[in-house]
């Protein structure tokens, strides 16, 4: 597990080539795509974050090695360490580190710093124009949704139109996975699901559990520990570079 979003390889190649020729073939129907590790990499939001709080807490020099590289996964200790901060510096910063992280990350302020994985947006484009409808479905809350809005149309991912939809989480207490289970289920307009993609293991299931007949991407940038197997049918890419 690490983020190589800029790779390519057959298989991704002709995984993709499956997911635009289903929706060619559908015509109709919905895409759904996942937005945090998925359409989107949030790690530049995080070390927008962790600057910040550096900066205003004049520890700028101690985080000036940390980069994007070193966000492989949610462990915010481990990710300094990678980046070589003393063990000494993560002890005694970590709790008011770990607070501003939490603050900006569940909040609208930082998501501008997030960019959209290589690919992404020219590949919902293409399922949109063979004439699916996107629907973002993610685990950010209702909180998040001004920013995330302004994230979608600013990276020029289908949005606005009257057909894209986004689904955030009434509850941010609600477990992801358990949220995205009841807006399939309850919430989210009846429509056949043609093609979905996310990074979560579990969500991906959810999909083919969902609706055997879709394509599904698992991407492989991170997810949270101790995903479920990937179910057999999953369609693993890197990214959206064919
Ligand atoms: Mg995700």
């Amino acid at each position: 597990m690490a983020w190589r979003a800029h790779s390519r390889s057959a298989e991704q190649s002709a995984a993709l080539r499956r997911a635009a020729r289903r929706a060619e073939a559908a015509g109709q129907g919905m895409a759904v795509l996942d937005l945090d590790g998925c359409l989107f990499d949030n790690r530049p939001r995080q070390l927008g974050i962790l600057r910040a709080w550096a900066a205003s807490a004049g520890q700028a020099e101690a985080l000036a090695a940390l980069s994007v590289g070193h966000f492989m996964d949610w462990d915010l200790q481990a990710t300094l360490r990678r980046a070589g901060i003393p063990k000494p510096w993560i002890e005694r910063h970590y709790e008011a580190l770990r607070a501003a992280w939490w603050r900006g990350f569940f909040s609208s302020d930082w998501m501008h710093l997030d960019e959209p994985l290589p690919g992404a947006v020219a590949f919902t484009r293409g399922l949109a124009q063979a004439g699916l409808r996107p629907v973002y479905l993610t685990g950010r809350d209702d909180t998040m949704r001004p920013g995330t809005e302004r994230a979608l149309a600013r990276a020029g991912f289908p949005w606005g139109d009257g057909r894209a939809a986004l689904y955030t989480k009434p509850e941010a207490a609600e477990a992801d996975h358990l949220w995205k289970a009841r807006a399939l289920a309850e919430i989210i307009p009846p429509e056949p699901l043609i093609v979905g993609a996310d990074n979560e293991p579990a969500n991906v299931n959810l999909y083919l559990n969902h609706a055997p007949d879709a394509v599904v991407l698992w991407l492989d940038t991170d997810h949270s520990p101790k995903p479920e197997p990937v179910h057999p049918e999953a369609l693993p890419v890197r990214g959206f570079l064919s």
